[in-house]
């Protein structure tokens, strides 16, 4: 069976989260989005623990599902440390997740970093002034089954590799605990077709995941294994992620990177945005007010890079690149995605009822056999597996088509920098506007 799983995301005891962030939406959208194994996040943090603890029982070993049997989702006990201090004469800020294989596991680990002075209770994602490897250290020696994962190791401010305050490797960073990192998440703005460029990378299973601070964001990046459901289980999650077998981790689901609010260099507040040569060309500078360009991600790759881009190492586990389907609604409609048309819409098709067959011709006696299996459709059923006819059906061609483009990578992005997220382009303005001169022939729009 295929599990997706969306390892990062954070409760509403987060800076900058939604608080509808409780266990029982996070379960619903999971089920909606089509996540069999969502991170719970934020388990360090007191009264989010105490939710989680009383809205989940452990189902699976390991994977803990909503005692009042609402949503499908199982979750997994995920947590996010925000580490500050100095390192070589720099100032290192670093993000590391760590997973957890039970509440018991979790409060050893919570006990370990109050030991040495952190304050849980500020924020979801706590900030620290432990270092990377000492952070590793209290995780292993809480529970050595507890799971260590540098996080979006790319981003500027708190990437491991960030152009702020980074490393350039992972050894520089967690030294003789780096041997304990199996595991890097790529971040919105990176893919793994970035990473594989250098080298000093091919050990590390490459991750992805939302770190989605509302609901909505959730599985915007994702991790899709093949896991058969009695077998179901934090350890066997993890060691699917430790193997880096195809087999059991399938590929991982990925946004475009120029997508992500990183991706090149520039200023926001001058709306200047270049590519790394260009930056070189300035020395860094942003040619309209003359204050630092923030260098972005792929600055950072092309720096550490030795390899060309389009190398493909012989290890690598595949990606699916895709779009946020209510993105898709949105372009498709040349429209916001928080309208309410949109909003309409996107309901409307992830709780549409599909058949797992796209054959239409079938014989009454095919016929009853294939009623069974029609379902209540999910967000990555919709944007991976429905044939082009059966997302048609539940929406319209338009959409369809735009559907079967993303799949293509038949898209045009323009580029994220400095904190301004990319925008996706799929229809162009003509397209766009001979399919809305013919409303009516378009379904549900
Ligand atoms: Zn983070
Ligand atoms: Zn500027």
């Amino acid at each position: 069976m295929r599990i997706i799983a969306d390892l990062q995301i954070h409760s509403k005891y987060s800076r900058a989260c939604s608080q509808d962030l409780n266990p029982y939406s996070i379960g619903l959208w999971a089920d909606k989005k089509g996540i069999q194994v969502i991170g719970t996040g934020d388990f360090t943090h007191p009264k989010w623990l105490k939710e989680l603890k009383e809205a989940l029982k452990e189902t699976k070993p390991g994977l803990y599902q909503l005692k009042d049997k609402s949503a499908k989702a199982y979750f997994l006990l995920t947590s996010e440390i925000s580490s500050i201090y100095k390192q070589g004469e720099k100032l290192r800020r670093q993000h590391t997740c760590v997973f957890a294989p039970n509440f018991a596991a979790a409060d050893k680990f919570i006990a370990g970093l109050e030991a040495v002075g952190a304050n849980l209770k500020s924020d979801g994602r706590p900030i620290t002034g432990i270092h990377c490897d000492d952070l590793v250290k209290i995780a292993l020696e809480a529970d050595k089954r507890n799971f260590i994962v540098p996080a979006h190791v790319w981003t500027p401010h708190f990437g491991a590799f960030g152009s702020l305050s980074g490393f350039d490797s992972i050894e520089e960073a967690f030294g003789q605990q780096a041997k304990h990192i199996y595991a890097i998440e790529t971040g919105l703005s990176s893919d793994p077709k970035m990473n594989w460029q250098i080298s000093g990378l091919d050990k590390y299973t490459l991750v992805s995941n939302s770190d989605a601070h509302s609901l909505r964001k959730i599985g915007r990046e994702a991790n899709a294994f093949e896991i058969a459901e009695k077998d179901l289980s934090y350890n066997k999650i993890i060691s699917a992620i430790k193997n880096k077998n195809p087999k059991e981790f399938l590929f991982t689901i990925e946004f475009f990177p120029e997508e992500g609010k990183y991706h090149m260099d520039g200023h926001a507040d001058c709306k200047f945005s270049c590519g790394p040569e260009k930056t070189k060309a300035l020395a860094g500078i942003c040619p309209v007010c003359g204050k630092k360009l923030l260098v972005g991600v792929l600055n950072r790759v092309a720096k550490l890079a030795d390899r060309e881009f389009g190398f493909v190492p012989k290890n690598a586990i595949p990606f699916k690149s895709v779009i946020p389907l209510e993105e898709i609604i949105a372009d498709t409609f040349n429209v916001g995605t928080g309208s309410k048309r949109v909003l309409e819409v996107y309901e409307k098709m992830v709780g549409a009822q599909v058949s797992k067959s796209a054959d239409k011709q079938i014989s009454s006696s095919v016929e009853e056999k294939k009623r069974s299996d029609v379902h209540k459709t999910n967000e990555f059923e919709i944007l991976l597996d429905l044939t082009r006819e059966q997302i048609a059906g539940i929406s319209s061609r338009e959409i369809a088509e735009a559907i079967i483009r993303v799949r293509e990578g038949n898209v045009n992005l323009d580029d994220g920098y400095d904190g301004v997220f990319g925008k996706v382009h799929i229809f162009t303005e003509k397209e766009r506007s001979t399919l809305l001169r013919k409303p009516k022939q378009m379904g549900l729009f």
